[in-house]
């Protein structure tokens, strides 16, 4: 654990000490006010929840005996039976327990994973060997990973990649077919042999005809991030060489961490940042929904037993916002009985930690889940032909940003883009062809804008660009030089060679403020660049048509 996260623990954990007294207290109070009559009246509730809470907390901040005192008094409480004296009996036990702790020589700190290093590297162009017998497809495939700005060779053989791994510095990632000559798994064997040797730090992703159970294992085997069917995806497959190859560390996993215990929420949230994530803390779940697009977070870690709103009730209303029936929800809970567990899980909960959490397991838990999500999230918000955001996605993309723009009192342009004419495109050179000149486009706006921009392909030959903190005239300029860049690409099919011309339109906020307004405003602009005599870029005027 690196030192600045032992601290932060520290300092949390010496906090819960010193609020113990007055946690006891309220618990104190309560019991008084309960009395003899042991009714389910508020202090009965509130002394419950107290000890609830210690239970929880006691473990999780090193003190296991006093989370099991609080546990027993908060199951006396539940059964509702029992009596006074009993209840005395645990009370003193907790005291105890509260004191021992308060007065106690530190315990040992339970160790998390250091954060990862945060190098960058620096790596202009990104070399990716390509390794696959079957001489044109392997051709092919180069070529079409090159136009994305990869510096791909391809290696028709085993033999030939191995010898080329001898005397050259090994490439940025390996594309590795699995069947060869040498045998049915032997691209795989191949990997798995040069681990320990030459490609020992390589990202590789296995490709193969084969999708079946025995290939994807070998490929786990070797070490493979990815297994990619032949043909492959082209958007998926440039997205997976994007994650493992980036020049940028690829963005942390967003957690929300959602607990009434604002002590304990910290806690999750700084053992969470040191494994290298983001986190948000929430205290009331009944403000998860705002937190939750304002954050855009890759997993739900919830509390179960919560004042105004339970974890499972939070997880059921979330699971009835389109935008989040995919989030994993992890439960967190002191929570023991079986059956509120499986009644948390029918309720669209992926997984259940028990309070206490030990720091391995939490994170564990959790980022496997997260980098599911994001994986499947990649797939289903990517537009497979250019690998960007696609039309839904962008949109989504678009009210966050306009509220994020909002709040932070900054510009906010929406550029659209259209190419011309470019059904003639198709028709004179093949639809092929025209999804080259699509890719171009796409390779051109990710190279030209920059790494915050939001790009996507709005349909067909159709585009849209967020660019943040940018107001209308400086996002023209942009795409001016964008449009000329463009017009200056010359395109191929076969023998002959031919250019195409685009046009933009592009709306800003301030002054306006909602996302159906932007794109139409933007739209309305792109047409006035059509009727003006196309390769131009508009901006929205008021007069413009409407759409
Ligand atoms: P304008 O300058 O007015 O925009 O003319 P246009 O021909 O570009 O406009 P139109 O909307 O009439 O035609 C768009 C064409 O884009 C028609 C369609 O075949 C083509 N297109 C749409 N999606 C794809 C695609 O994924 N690949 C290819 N190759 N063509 C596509
Ligand atoms: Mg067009
Ligand atoms: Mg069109």
């Amino acid at each position: 654990m690196n030192s600045a996260l032992e601290a932060a623990l520290a300092a949390l954990r010496q906090r819960f000490i010193d609020e113990l007294p007055t946690r006891l207290d309220g618990m104190h109070q309560a019991l008084a006010a309960m009395g003899a009559a042991a009714h389910d009246g508020p202090a009965r509730l509130a002394a419950r929840r107290a000890a609830h809470s210690l239970a929880g907390a006691g473990g999780t901040f090193g003190f296991p005996a006093l989370g099991a005192a609080a546990r027993s008094l908060e199951l006396f409480l539940d059964a509702e039976a029992g009596t006074p004296a009993e209840l005395a009996t645990l009370f003193a036990a907790l005291e105890t327990e509260a004191t021992r702790a308060v007065s106690g020589p530190p315990p040992a700190s339970s160790a998390a994973p250091a954060a990862p290093a945060g190098e960058k590297r620096q790596r202009p162009t990104r070399s990716i060997s390509l390794v696959d017998d079957d001489q044109s497809f392997g051709a092919h495939l180069a070529v079409q990973i090159g136009r994305f700005g990869y510096d791909v060779t391809h290696y028709p053989s085993l033999e030939a990649f191995l010898a080329a791994l001898e005397d050259t510095p090994p490439p940025d990632a390996v594309i590795m077919d699995l069947s060869f000559p040498e045998g049915d798994l032997a691209g795989a064997e191949a990997l798995l042999a040069q681990r320990l040797g030459r490609l020992a730090e390589t990202p590789a992703v296995m490709i193969s005809s084969r999708g079946d159970f025995a290939a994807r294992l070998a490929a786990v085997r070797a070490g493979a991030r990815a297994f990619v069917t032949k043909p492959p995806d082209l958007g998926v497959l440039i997205n997976t060489l994007d994650g493992l190859t980036g020049d940028e560390p690829p963005q942390p996993y967003r957690i929300l961490v959602v607990d009434d215990d604002a002590l304990l929420a910290e806690h999750y949230c700084r053992l969470l940042e040191a494994d290298g994530m983001e986190t948000m803390a929430l205290g009331d779940p009944t403000r998860a929904l705002e937190a939750a697009a304002d954050f855009n977070p890759d997993l739900l870690l919830t509390d179960l037993d919560m004042p105004g709103c339970s974890g499972i009730e939070l997880a059921a209303v979330i699971r009835q916002l389109e935008a989040w029936v995919s989030l994993p929800i992890v439960f967190l809970s002191a929570e023991t009985d079986l059956d509120r567990r499986a009644l948390a899980m029918q309720h669209g909960g992926d997984d259940f930690l028990s309070k206490p959490v030990t720091a391995q397991g939490l994170i564990a838990s959790v980022r496997q889940r997260a980098q599911r999500h994001r994986v499947l999230r990649t797939h289903m918000e990517h537009d497979g032909l250019t690998g960007l955001l696609n039309h839904s996605a962008l949109k989504e993309r678009l009210v966050l940003e306009l509220a994020r723009a909002e709040r932070l009192a900054s510009p906010l342009a929406l550029v659209m883009i259209d190419l011309d004419h470019f059904k003639q495109v198709n028709d004179s050179h093949g639809h092929a062809a025209g999804d080259r000149v699509l890719r171009a486009l796409a390779r051109l706006l990710r190279d030209r804008l920059r790494r915050t921009d939001i790009i996507g392909r709005y349909g067909g030959e159709e585009f849209g660009a967020l660019l943040p903190d940018t107001d209308a005239a400086t996002a023209a300029q942009v795409v001016e030089k964008l449009r000329a860049a463009f017009a200056a690409i010359e395109h191929g099919a076969g023998e002959q060679r031919f250019r195409v011309t685009l046009s933009a339109g592009i709306a800003a906020s301030p002054p306006i403020k909602d996302s159906e307004t932007l794109a139409a405003a933007a739209d309305a602009a792109l047409y006035r660049s059509k009727l003006d005599g196309r390769n131009r870029v508009s901006l929205h005027q008021e007069a413009d048509p409407p759409d």
